[in-house]
Parts: structure tokens; sequence; C-alpha cells
């Protein structure tokens, strides 16, 4: 076992979790923070050793652990939120140490919805059992049988929130998991790990493997003993991981990237759409559902510009641990770069800066807040994610026009519709993403199906669909009347 690393008071390892007990190992990777780039310590890599010792604990773990009804699960799970509650206060400043995530946000927001993540999908499994369809001929026992093993790899602009997404249904529906938590935000799925110890699941149920993803990401999705992959990142690594996955048919589940239109209709309520517009620059736009492009209709384009401009010059843009701060950093510099280049190309290409455009004065790796006009609709800055707190803003003078402006790039994730309600949400349904907000945003429910279309994602996840992804649905079938083998039967 390797020195705990100090984190802002706090002793978090920075060694793997396998088969219940911490495991070193000698390829190490160093995190720094995006906030004052201060070097964090070292994190373990896991080779092809961990990768293997990870998945031979879960398949270890598994009969006994499947074997299990939903309601003896259920105390376990139970024991895992509560000790999420209990060190609630450290999710949060590690989060906001290596990712960068407004604390403010961690605890309104991130530490409750993971202890609920866990909670909410234990409870929800007990009613998986015991579903039928009554046919005239025959009951259809369905069963949601666990898959077996589960490898979950996710992203570093949320690490807890959509780590938990995962584990949450997929242990609770019985299988065994290996987390890659992302290279760049690993802590709290460290200390997650500490969690769970602490609630005493059992040894293997749930590993966590560190490390990159062309290393050991790449070598936890080719593993043919997995049963099902669940990632949350960028539409290049799913690419890489359908297809490692896909030669041994493993279903992946895919969440994708966004570049999530924001409809502002002539009807629409101008300070409430400029003022949840304004929301779209939190957490630094690192932010995959944020509605980035915002069509506008041309007659109250000049008035909502305006509205919004006074929002953002309000907008508190600094140290993510303060509880005052609205805009915090990018995760790293490479990061930064490529921000700062999606905005040069745009201008060059004739695009106007509305307000921004530069690195912000607070720090090394943070971005001003900035608003791009003038963009066509071919053009690189609408067509691809920035993942920075960039907007665009086009117009738009009939609602065809706005939702063929909405409908007109590769990603499908999700939208944002200001307008009167009924006019708002007929706009609304013929937008092609996997969901749409009317007058409001990031309203989220755990019953609800999440995901994306086009290249925003395959799949959802949420309530019901994450057990038909995590789980083997069986048909048990029992005849009414006693059955009379015949070659003529279908
Ligand atoms: P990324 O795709 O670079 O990395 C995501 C994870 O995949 C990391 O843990 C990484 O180590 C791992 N990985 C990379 N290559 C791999 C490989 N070959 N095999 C296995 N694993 C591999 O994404 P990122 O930069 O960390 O996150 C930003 C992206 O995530 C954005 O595109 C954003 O829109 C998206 N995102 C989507 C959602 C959603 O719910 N749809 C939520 C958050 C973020």
């Amino acid at each position: 076992m390797t020195a705990a690393l100090d984190i802002a008071g706090i002793a978090v390892s920075p060694d793997h979790y396998i088969g219940g007990r911490r495991v070193p190992s000698a390829e190490r990777f160093a995190l720094h923070s995006p906030i004052d780039q201060r070097l964090l310590g070292e994190v373990c890599e896991g080779g092809a050793t961990e990768v293997d010792a990870a998945i031979t604990a879960a398949a270890r773990a598994f009969p006994a652990w499947s074997a299990m009804t939903a309601a003896e699960r259920l105390p376990y799970l139970e024991r895992f939120a509560e000790e999420i509650g209990k060190r609630a206060d450290d999710f949060c400043q590690l989060e906001s140490n290596d990712a960068g995530v407004l604390l403010s946000r961690m605890q309104h927001g991130v530490v409750p919805r993971a202890m609920l993540n866990i909670r909410w999908f234990a409870q929800h499994a007990l009613e998986l059992q015991n579903r039928a369809i009554e046919t005239e001929q025959a009951t259809h026992r369905v069963r949601h049988d666990p898959a077996g093993i589960v490898v979950i790899i996710t992203p570093w602009n949320a690490p807890l929130m959509l780590s938990t997404w995962k584990l949450g249904p997929a242990l609770a529906a019985g299988n065994t998991c290996v987390l890659k938590p992302p290279e760049w935000a690993p802590l709290t799925c460290s200390l997650l790990a500490d969690a769970a110890h602490a609630a005493g699941l059992p040894p293997g149920v749930f590993n966590v493997v560190q490390g990159s993803g062309a290393n050991t990401g790449a070598k936890l999705v080719a593993d043919p003993r997995i049963a099902r992959v669940s990632f949350t990142g960028s539409v290049p690594t799913a690419r890489a991981i359908a297809q490692a996955a896909g030669a041994n048919l493993v279903p992946c589940s895919l969440e994708l990237g966004g570049k999530s239109p924001f409809i502002v209709l002539e009807d629409a309520d101008l300070e409430g759409a400029a003022a949840t517009a304004a929301l779209m620059y939190r957490n630094a736009g690192q932010v995959c559902l944020a509605g980035t492009r915002l069509l506008v209709h041309a007659r109250i384009a000049e008035a909502f510009t305006a509205a919004l401009r006074a929002n953002v010059e309000k907008l508190t843009v600094g140290d993510p641990r303060e509880a005052s701060t609205e805009v915090g950093p990018i995760i790293y510099p490479r990061q930064l770069e490529r921000v700062a280049g999606f905005v040069e190309r745009a201008v060059a290409a004739g695009a106007t800066l509305l307000w921004g455009g530069a690195r912000h004065g607070f720090g090394a790796q943070y971005y001003q807040p900035t608003l791009l006009t003038n963009v066509k609709q071919d053009s690189e800055i609408v067509q691809h994610e920035v993942f920075g707190p960039v907007l665009t803003l086009q117009t738009f003078g009939s609602d065809e026009e706005a939702i063929a402006l909405a409908n007109g790039t590769d990603y499908g994730l999700g939208g944002v519709c200001y307008g009167e309600t009924e006019h708002a949400a007929a706009v609304a349904e013929r937008v092609r993403t996997g969901f749409i907000w009317v007058n409001s945003f990031g309203i989220r429910d755990l019953a609800a199906p999440f995901g994306g279309i086009k290249r925003s994602g395959v799949g959802r996840e949420g309530g019901d669909w994450s057990f038909e992804f995590f789980c083997d649905v069986k048909d048990v079938v029992l005849p009414k009347k006693p059955f009379q083998a015949s070659f003529s039967h279908r």
C-alpha cells in the first residue's frame, strides 16, 4: 500500500482498489490541480497485471453477488450511500481541487446526487422482480438477470456524478464492476472505493483501476470476460471502445458529446432566457449537455443579447473553492489551447466576438466567457464541440428555420427552447435530440431516460433503461393449458 496523498488535509489513496484491498503498481502518473497547476501527487497507473487482477476479482465476486435478491443487496447499497454522505465534505474538496468543479455545486448538487444514484437504483431494482406478461396462452415471467462484469469509464468533468450514475444500477442489478476513473481527475473515485469498503461491499464487487485511456482503459474494454461497457466521454474515444468491445460482441452504452441548441423564440421571456443562457458558462462550459448554440429570433436578438451581456458581466470567475465563484478553470493546459484555437479560427473565418475571446487574468488555466456571432452553420465553431466557455449566436426568422439550424449538426444530445409554453413545446418536439428542456435547463430525474442520438450517443440510461442495459432480459414461459407437441405449431 502506498502512502496516502494529502489533498487539503484529506488522506486519499493513490492505489487501485481490487478485490477489496488497496493495490499499488509501479507505473505512476502525476496529477495537477487545474486551479493553480500545483502538483497534487502521483497516482498509480494500471497495466495488464492490474486490469487482469480487477477483472478476475470481479469474476470471483459475481456468483455470490448476482445470486442475492435485490432486497438482499439493498442494505449494502444503502450503507454505500450513507458512507458517501459521511464524507461529503471530503468528496466536495477533492473534486474541486482535482477537477476544478465549483465547491458550491459539489455541495448542493453533485454529492447529494451521488448518494441518490446509489440509493434510488437499489430501491428501484426491487420493482424489477416479479414482472409478468399474461396472455391467453401463457404467463411470461420476465426476468432481469445480472449480465456479469461491467466496465465503467468516466470523463473528468463530472467523475463522481457519472461514476455513481452507472455504478448504482449496475450494482443494484447484481453485476460486479470495474471502474476506470478519468486520469485528469481520479481522486473522488478513489474515495468512492473507501466508501464502498467502509460499507462492507463484498471484495471484488466494486473495483477501481486508475490510469490513462489508451493504456488501462483500452485493456479493460478489450477483455473478453466482460459483459458490458458503460462509457461517458468523447466521440473519438467511443469509436475506439465500441471497436474493441465489438470484437467480443460486448454491448456498450455510450454517452457522448454535444453541440446542443438553445432556441429563443420571439414570444420568449427574454430575461428568463438570458439568465438561463448565462448558466451555459458554468463549469467553464465543460458540460456535455450545455446549450452552446444560441438560436435567437432575429426580431429579439438585440434585446436578448443585451440581457445576456448583463448576466455575463455579473459572473464571478475565480477559484472554484470560493462560494461566490460561478466560472472556474479549464481542466488542463492542452484543453485551454484547444478552446483558444477554436475561437481564433472562428474569428479568422469571419466571426464577430461580442465578448471574451481571450485568457482570463485570474489564472493560467482560465478563459473568458465568450460569445461569437456572424458564424456560418457549416463552420467549425458551429459544428464541433468546444467544451469550454464559448457560445455562438445565430438568428432565425421562422420556426422552420430555427428547427433546421437546431438539427443541422452531427450531434443530438440535448437542447433548450424558450417561448410561450405550447409554442416552445411544439418546436422542441421537432428538435432531434435525446432530451430537451422547455423554458428551463438541467431538470433531471433518475426515472427518466438520458442519452443522445446521432454522434451524441448510443443507448439510454436512467430508470428502467439502465436496467435494460445492465441486465440480460429473459422470458420464462409457462403455458396456461397442457402443451400439445405438434410439428404444425409455430
Ligand atoms: P475522453 O473521451 O477523452 O475520456 C473519457 C474517458 O475515456 C477517460 O476515462 C479516458 O481515460 C477514457 N479513454 C480514453 N481512451 C480510451 C480507450 N481507447 N479505451 C478505453 N477508455 C479510454 O473524454 P474527456 O475529455 O474525459 O471528457 C469530455 C467529453 O465527455 C466531452 O466530449 C463531453 O461532451 C463528454 N461528456 C458526455 C456526457 C454525457 O452524458 N453525454 C457527460 C459528460 C461528458
